[in-house]
């Protein structure tokens, strides 16, 4: 049986597994269970409801659970396309003949002096993808919690030092002994044309010939470079069908162009869903003849 993860538990998530699991197509939502909707009040413009943001999240997952969509609560660290696509958590590794990344905006507090201006320059959002040209020099990860570590865990191999700087965050996670962390606060990252290091607080410089940005949870943008989607000032870039450049990856609701509301991530969702369905299907046929 074919089947289909989709990365996202707000509006965009659940239309999209309505379409998929009422398909026929077995569904599984993983979700760290931090949408926008529960940092909403109440909601007067979305059709025909009028109660608070966290009663539509309930309502949501309540629906679609009815319907024989499956729930895993964890956090999603890395997507890759290996044949099937590889949704890698914090906690193991499952695998779809298409995904969709419903994962919202990130509001993951104010970006640090340097990253975008040094981005391509020794700042990456992709130790995966950019780890191997920092073979054998120092790098440093910014983040406290799975994401780091598992950003961490990908560049140690390689590089001659990897630290981590929490920016004041307690570490959420455990950190191979081999790396360095360091929670003094952040007040850039250095370098002209290329990184040459990170200033802290305390007045200390972090030599570093590359900086990875793993704060929080992994975002959109960050899982969308890891498995080589278009991006653009940090949204995913689709077609009209919610297709990207990726076969058998669909992207829906805030983390693609266009309004943050909960209208707009319903519709996208549902347009991703009848993509993913198609999708599906096709690879099946092929397989079949
Ligand atoms: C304060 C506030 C008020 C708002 N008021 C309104 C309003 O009145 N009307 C309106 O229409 N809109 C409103 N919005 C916007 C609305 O909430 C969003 O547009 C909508 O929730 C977007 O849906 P989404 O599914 O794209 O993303 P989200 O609802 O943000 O869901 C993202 C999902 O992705 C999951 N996720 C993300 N990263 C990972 C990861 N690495 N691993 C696992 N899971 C992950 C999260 O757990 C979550 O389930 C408001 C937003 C805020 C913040």
């Amino acid at each position: 049986m074919k089947n289909i993860i989709i990365i996202g538990s707000g509006p965009a998530g659940i239309s999209a597994s309505l379409y998929t699991v009422r398909a026929g197509i077995e569904t599984t939502i993983i979700s760290n269970g931090e949408s926008a909707l529960l940092k909403t009040g109440k909601i007067e413009n979305y059709y025909g409801f009028s109660g608070t943001g966290p009663e539509l999240y309930e309502a949501g997952r309540r629906n679609a659970s009815r319907l024989g969509v499956s729930f895993i609560d964890d956090e999603v660290v890395s997507v890759s396309s290996e044949g099937k696509i590889t949704v890698t958590t914090t906690g193991g590794k499952y695998f779809a003949d298409a995904v969709i990344l419903a994962t919202g905006v990130s509001r993951t507090g104010a970006a640090i002096p340097g990253t975008r201006e040094l981005e391509g320059r020794g700042v990456s959002f992709c130790a995966v993808c950019d780890g191997f040209f920092y073979r054998g020099r120092d790098v440093a990860v910014i983040g406290a919690g799975a994401y780091a570590k598992s950003e961490a865990s990908e560049l140690i191999p390689l590089a001659s030092s990897v630290t981590v700087l929490t920016n004041g965050d307690r570490p959420s996670a455990e950190f191979d002994k081999s790396v360095r962390v360091l929670t003094e606060k952040i007040v850039k990252i250095e370098g002209t044309d290329r990184v040459t290091g990170i200033l802290l607080e305390d007045g200390t410089h972090v030599d570093a010939a590359g900086v990875f940005i793993a704060l929080g949870t992994a975002g959109a943008e960050a899982l969308a470079k890891k498995i080589g989607l278009l991006t653009e000032k940090g949204s995913i870039m689709t077609n009209p069908d919610m297709s990207t450049n990726v076969p058998g990856v669909f992207a829906a609701g805030d983390n693609t162009p266009g309004m943050l509301q909960i209208a707009k991530a319903v519709c996208d969702g549902a347009a991703a869903g009848t993509s993913a369905i198609k999708y599906v299907r096709s690879i099946k046929n092929k397989e079949d003849k």
